[in-house]
């Protein structure tokens, strides 16, 4: 997992229209705004600032594109559900999400971050929908997980992974916290797999 710790940050998009190059293999990360994104690429990363958090609802909010090498990338995607936003933001926000999802050939994978106590509110599943239907693989973290004793961390994971069974894809299911690093190596297995690393890049 010490890869992961070379990632830098590369650009921001205003949307998914502006990204670059087509390449490589890129995995995206996506949550309702507060699920832990930020903490969770700060943790996989090893590094305090990487992903900052931007607290004001609705502001233009940007795609963060980190390099990790030449071919692969880690896509921050902007937070969503924030119930101020506008109707019309939130549907041009589906529309370009759906279309990067379906289109963008680099993406290799989509990581959606869940608080462990509120999972699959609707757009987290609208998103892992459009995934799924893309043939993507799914990591749905269930974050904050240090929040929960053990039996009902257990318990939460397995109320998740079987509503997981509905989405009929490729969807793994796994407990995480940046706070008491419960996950991490076990998200970062699933990553490893589909940026097609073997234990040979390893610095
Ligand atoms: P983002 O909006 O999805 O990027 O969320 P952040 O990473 O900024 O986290 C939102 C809030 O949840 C912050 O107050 C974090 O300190 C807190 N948080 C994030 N991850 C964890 C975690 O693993 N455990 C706990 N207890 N709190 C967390």
């Amino acid at each position: 997992m010490s890869y992961y710790t070379k990632a830098k940050f590369l650009m921001s998009a205003p949307d998914i229209r502006h990204l670059k190059q087509d390449e490589g293999i890129e995995v995206a990360f996506a949550g309702r705004s507060n699920a832990g994104k930020s903490s969770a690429l700060n943790t996989l990363t090893r590094q305090k600032n990487l992903a900052r958090t931007s607290k004001t609802p609705g502001r233009t909010q940007l795609i963060n594109i980190f390099e990790l090498d030449e071919t692969r990338r880690l896509v921050d995607l902007p937070g969503y559900g924030f119930a101020q936003v506008p109707i019309a933001m939130k549907k041009k926000w589906q529309a370009s999400l759906g279309e990067y999802l379906q289109k963008r050939k680099s993406l290799r994978g989509l990581v959606v971050m869940m608080d462990i106590r509120h999972p699959f509110k609707d757009l987290d599943q609208d998103l892992i929908y459009w995934a799924v239907d893309a043939g993507l693989p799914v990591l749905a973290l269930l974050t904050k997980a240090d929040k929960l004793k053990s039996g009902k961390r257990k318990e939460a994971f397995m109320f998740a992974r079987d509503a997981a069974l509905a989405f009929n894809g490729d969807v793994t299911v796994q407990a995480f916290s940046s706070l008491s690093k419960i996950g991490v190596s076990e998200a970062a297995a699933v990553l490893d797999k589909w940026f097609e690393l073997n234990g040979e890049e390893d610095a």
